[in-house]
């Protein structure tokens, strides 16, 4: 008696959803939904999903920013689903290259080269199977989930029955935890979606949507990886280098345009003011005493960017200074430094280790360019005996020396470059983002 019971109970265990199954199938054929496959890339986006009111303007600075990062890789529109962003793969176009490119997109949280299907559980349990079959042997998991809510099947129901499918056709074993393969089926309100390989995006929000900063770029390690973080916060940034043209600095120009173009895997095509600092220069070595040099040095690059960065519309400047690095990264000199500008100065890395800094410079490609060597600053504005803790008022006094005519003669023979992604600074060269 227990046991026909039980058995009763197991059987509207499995027959419950086989029966939902048929009848979706069947209203699918009815219906005569699109079931041509076409490859797309699924787009999940974390934090932006937050945003209230704000929503549709961060969704679309992200639509905007993915089709101009994946244009040249025959990227379509973007599509908007529920919660996700669906761009369509052009015929003949690499689903894996694309994702590679876009995965660098500030905003998205994760993304998949996916596969489209029809809601038919039938469909989706065939090119499931087809993937597995292809991937040959090893442990897998199914990880469905619906972002259309009004789907008859749970997600629990789709994992067994097309788990249940692989299994007893391949005979490969479900492994939940550590699976060697994971096949994800997305049921959305369109198409369902099904892929293989996940990969884990920057996160944060989509450049724009905070506005525009000034990055002041050395050439350093420091400062790409700095603008590179309020990018990820939604900052748009313009560059600003200044350049010492005193001393034998070939290279230098081809070292920062080359940072700016890395950078601009993450935001998209950037400009770059080169700003020729060597009559400044000049001046201060003959005005002002060594140990006061550098932070003299450092506000008035602050005074020089100034009209740039009113002419760019920035409200702030973001700099690669990290807390203790050197002389001018002590609080009361950084204080003295930015005390020279009228709106924010943002520091990253204030509170960041070297080596913290060099990982996240090597993640973003930008380390192997920074460590090239060339004379970072002129050597006569280096002393050994820097002051740590300047008062502003004695710095302020130093600066009274006759500057603005070289500073105005700067700025009249300022460059500006706009710099976009070129082939040779293509994904293959980034660390790969990290796939499951
Ligand atoms: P980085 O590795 O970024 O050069 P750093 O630790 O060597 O930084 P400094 O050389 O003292 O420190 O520079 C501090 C910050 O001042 C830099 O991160 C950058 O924002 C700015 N800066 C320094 N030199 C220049 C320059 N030539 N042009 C533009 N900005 C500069
Ligand atoms: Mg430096």
């Amino acid at each position: 008696m227990c046991s026909t019971i039980r058995n009763t109970l197991e059987f509207r265990e499995w027959a419950l959803p086989l029966c939902v199954f048929g009848i979706i199938g069947a209203v699918m054929k009815a219906q005569k939904i699109e079931t041509k496959v076409s490859q797309v890339i699924l787009v999940h986006y974390g934090e932006i999903a937050l945003k209230g009111k704000n929503r549709p303007l961060f969704e679309r600075a992200l639509r905007d920013n993915l089709e101009r990062a994946g244009k040249h890789l025959g990227a379509g529109t973007p599509r908007r689903g529920a919660g996700h962003f669906v761009v369509p793969v052009e015929a003949g176009a690499d689903p894996r290259a694309l994702a590679a490119r876009l995965v660098h997109v500030p905003g998205v949280a994760w993304l998949a080269a996916a596969r489209t299907c029809s809601h038919d559980p039938d469909a989706i349990g065939a090119q499931v199977l087809e993937m597995a079959t292809r991937d040959g042997d090893g442990s897998f998991r199914i990880e469905a989930r619906r972002s259309n809510k009004d789907y008859p099947l749970t997600s629990m129901d789709l994992n067994r029955q097309v788990g249940a499918q692989v299994v007893s056709a391949t005979g490969r074993p479900v492994d939940l935890t550590t699976p060697k393969d994971t096949y994800g089926i997305e049921v959305g309100y369109r198409h369902t979606y099904i892929f293989s390989e996940r990969l884990t995006g920057l996160g944060g929000l989509p450049v724009g949507v905070s506005g525009t900063l000034i990055s002041l770029l050395s050439g350093g390690i420091d400062s790409p990886v700095a603008a590179w973080k309020m990018m990820k916060r939604g900052c748009r940034i313009a560059f600003v280098h200044f350049f010492n043209d005193t001393e034998g600095r070939g290279g230098v120009r081809e070292k920062i345009e080359d940072l700016v173009r890395i950078l601009s895997l993450t935001q998209g095509p950037s400009r770059l003011h080169v700003v020729p600092f060597g009559e400044v220069q000049r001046r201060i070595i003959q005005f002002v005493p060594a140990r006061y040099r550098m932070l003299v040095y450092r506000r008035l690059m602050f005074r020089l960017a100034e009209p740039i960065r009113e002419d760019e519309g920035a409200r702030g400047f973001v700099t690669g200074d990290s807390v203790g690095q050197v002389a001018s990264q002590t609080l009361a000199n950084m204080q003295v430094i930015y005390d020279a500008s009228p709106v924010t100065v943002l520091s990253p890395l204030a509170g960041e280790n070297k080596e913290e800094i060099i990982l996240t410079a090597r993640k973003i490609g930008t380390y192997d360019t920074s460590i090239l060597p060339y004379p970072d600053c002129c050597s006569y504005l280096i002393s050994p005996h820097p002051a740590t803790r300047a008062s502003l008022e004695d710095v302020v006094a130093m600066e009274g020396f006759e500057v603005e005519d070289v500073m105005r003669a700067a700025l009249k023979e300022t460059e500006t470059l706009i710099l976009g992604e070129t082939p040779a600074f293509d994904t293959a060269d980034l660390p790969s983002a990290s796939r499951r």
